[in-house]
Order: structure tokens, then sequence, then C-alpha cells
């Protein structure tokens, strides 16, 4: 959590609480939630795909109301990422190998910002 942040207590108690059931790392958290996951029999990736939009939606709903340091957005960026960690699982995949293969494709990556937008050059 970002120190700069106010979240509000409940997210504070939240994080807190990672931290009691010995859960210190981002590799730690992805893991709990693909067992999580697993132990749910979550396994429809067309349903789960449909989470995940639904999650990006809640993103939409707080980001349109200028609520951007929420802990209602907060709330919603999580949700986003534990759909999106179930839908790599059920895939196959996961998490880190397609935020590696992500960020091998963009490191290197030439253009401009625009807007506070990174556009890429053509080519
Ligand atoms: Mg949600």
């Amino acid at each position: 959590m970002k120190e700069d942040r106010d979240y509000g207590a409940e997210q504070t108690e939240l994080a807190e609480g990672e931290y009691r059931m010995g859960i210190t790392t981002t590799d730690e958290l992805v893991q709990a939630v693909e067992e999580w996951g697993r132990e749910k029999r979550i396994d429809n990736p067309i349903m789960q795909f449909a989470k995940l939009n639904e999650e990006v939606g809640e993103i939409a709903h707080e980001l349109t109301r200028g609520r951007i340091h929420s802990a209602e957005i907060v709330d919603a960026i999580g949700d986003t990422a534990v759909t999106l960690i179930i839908l790599a699982d059920i895939l196959g995949t996961d998490l880190h190998y397609c935020l590696g293969q992500a960020w091998w494709q963009i490191k290197d990556r030439t253009g401009h910002t625009e807007n506070g937008s990174f556009v890429k050059d053509n080519g």
C-alpha cells in the first residue's frame, strides 16, 4: 500500500491481516489467490472473463466519479487482480509469466507521452 495515500482503516486492517497470515510478498499473494480459486473449483474461463470485466467496470465506475484515492478503487483494483490471476490459472499459465512476457515486449519500446498516456512509435 502506498504510504502517501489514505485508503481508510478497513484497507489497513486487510493489509495487516495478510501479514498475520504470513503472506508478505506479491508472489505469496498470487499463490494464495490461485489456491483459493482451485479450492472453490473456479474453472470456467468464459465466466471468469465475465467477472474480470465486471471488476474492470467497477474501476471505471470509481474513476468516472472522480474517486481516484478511495477505498472503493483499491477494492476494485484488487478484485480485478484476483479475477485475472484466477483466469490465468484456469488457462494453465500464471500472472508472473504473463507479466514477464509483457515486460520484455515493452521495456525498450520507444514513444512519447501525450495527456499522461504513452503513445508508442510506429514500426
Ligand atoms: Mg468488486
